[in-house]
């Protein structure tokens, strides 16, 4: 039986609410149940959101800077005003507290706020010339149509990382959202058009990834990249799109690397601050812990309590501080590290096991494991869960070679009251961020942001002015003085 208070979504394309034939159910991890009614659009509903903004684009890109700067702090208004509204969706649908939510959605709107303030500042310069009958110059102009394709987890931050520059720039864009969390992108993008922004220059595509997704990276009139997700699709997207330039935010495992001179209370609470935020589904959660021999017992103590300080239940409720896990893969691989774990000798200290009796399948506990070694999986691949897994080292030799024998290279955080085994570290782990005294998971939205190089976590940075700079492209203009 159909129930008529779901309520029915549209895409949005070209200034208008479209609908869709083909459906998909949004559904509430928290109790398993339907909560609305998606598109699952065509590649053909993707072709007419890119034709929308390659029609919109170079009006946009005329209008002047300071008119695109005012239309990105009215859109941080309209976000801001619609706060409570967006953060309740986003938290009945992604899983996350209300309180997590309605700080998720602050920083979307502080988002806008930043690429208003940095675009008026992003200029060209003027170079010197061999030729003394030259003047030279150079000039920054939007690429045009932006494919941006974004993970669940953030779903409405991580959009606006990129919607924020693309706007401000001058570039359009064709948006399409997880499809376990598109509610929440359907009331950012309400929230978009209630500042006014100009029709077609942010269309919203709802819809499956391999379809309506890879027709937007791929499409030949779709200039640009902006993707956050996992490596193996990111893998996809750099050969769909190969040719174009593109952002890529992957998947990291980051450790928290915890020496013998830590100070421990700090170490334990930045942990468990960095494994359980969003129940651990953060690229940049802390994956593993790095542990010296002398402090292991301690450490694992003062994280049990921590863990069992956690209240998990509803994400509505207040004083919960996790929730559910957004969808069933995410249950499915944890269950498949814990258990690897054990299998291989690890001891489960804290959690270990879902908790269907709070309402879904997609409860879990909060975990802390020790006895982790190399092989496992759980220190190999992102778990992407709520799981503090212990590795322990003898020496400084050991950590370092710990922390280097991995595939990604995202965000890692160092406890050391000693300076210069902190710059050591800082400067050979193979990561994006290293942050020292401080947990995995810290990063400002001005700031660089993105894998290194050789890794499984990306490339590009993310952060601030770099992401306008990447969203745009510089020109040479050489000017001949008449004599
Ligand atoms: P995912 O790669 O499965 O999906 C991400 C997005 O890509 C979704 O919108 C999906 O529909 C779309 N997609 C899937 N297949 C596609 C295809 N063939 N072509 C085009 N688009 C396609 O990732 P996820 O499970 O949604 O997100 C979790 C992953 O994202 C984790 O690995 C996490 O570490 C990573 N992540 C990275 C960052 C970062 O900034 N580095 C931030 C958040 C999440």
């Amino acid at each position: 039986m159909l129930n008529t208070d779901i309520e029915s979504f549209s895409n949005f394309i070209d200034g208008a609410w479209v609908a869709e034939d083909e459906r998909m159910d949004a559904i509430n991890p928290a109790s398993g149940q339907v909560i609305g009614n998606l598109p699952r659009s065509s590649r053909e509903t993707a072709r007419l959101a890119i034709a929308a903004a390659k029609k919109a684009q170079p009006g946009w890109a005329a209008t002047s800077v300071w008119k695109r700067a005012e239309m990105c702090v009215a859109i941080a208004a309209s976000i801001d005003r619609n706060r409570q509204k967006i953060a309740r969706t986003l938290s009945q649908e992604q899983g996350k507290p209300l309180s997590e939510a309605v700080g998720e959605v602050g920083k979307a709107a502080d988002g806008f706020r930043l690429a208003a303030e940095l675009v008026k500042q992003l200029g060209g310069e003027t170079l010197p010339a061999e030729d003394p009958s030259k003047l030279v110059i150079t000039i920054r102009q939007p690429r045009g149509v932006y494919a941006i394709v974004t993970p669940w987890n953030f779903p409405v931050n991580i959009p606006v990382e990129y919607l924020g520059p693309c706007v401000a720039t001058g570039n359009a864009a064709v948006w399409v959202p997880a499809p376990t969390t598109s509610m929440a992108a359907v009331e950012l993008m309400r929230a978009i058009e209630e500042a006014g922004l100009p029709r077609g220059v942010v269309n919203l595509v709802m819809g499956e990834g391999p379809v309506v997704g890879d027709e937007i990276v791929s499409h030949p009139d779709v200039n640009g990249i902006g993707f956050t997700g996992s490596p193996a699709t990111g893998q996809r997207i750099a050969e769909r799109g190969a040719g174009k330039p593109m952002m890529l935010e992957l998947g990291g495992n980051g450790p928290v690397i915890v020496f013998e001179d830590a100070d421990l209370d700090a170490a334990a609470s930045a942990v468990a601050g960095g494994a359980f935020y969003n129940a651990g589904q953060v690229c940049a959660a802390t994956g593993r812990v790095l542990a010296h021999r002398s402090i292991v017992e301690p450490l694992a103590k003062r994280l049990v309590e921590l863990t069992a300080a956690q209240i998990l239940g509803d994400p509505l409720q207040q004083g919960t501080t996790m929730g559910p896990l957004n969808n069933p893969k995410v249950v499915a691989k944890i269950h498949e590290h814990v258990d690897d774990a054990v299998a291989k000798g690890a001891t489960v200290l804290a959690g270990g096991k879902a908790r269907p009796d709070l309402g879904s399948d997609l409860f879990y506990e909060p975990t802390v494991l020790t006895g982790v070694t190399r092989d496992m999986r759980i220190n190999r691949e992102e778990t992407f869960g709520p799981i503090i897994p212990i590795l322990e080292f003898g020496d400084d030799e050991e950590a370092l070679d710990l922390a280097l024998d991995s595939e990604h290279g995202l965000s890692v955080g160092v406890f050391t009251e000693n300076l210069g085994r902190a710059l050591r570290f800082g400067e050979a782990i193979p990561a994006g961020i290293v942050n020292v005294n401080e947990s995995s998971t810290y990063w400002e939205l001005h700031l660089p942001f993105g894998g290194a190089p050789g890794t499984k976590s990306g490339i590009g940075r993310l952060g601030g002015r770099l992401t306008l700079e990447a969203m745009t492209e510089l020109k040479m203009i050489s000017i001949t003085r008449r004599r």
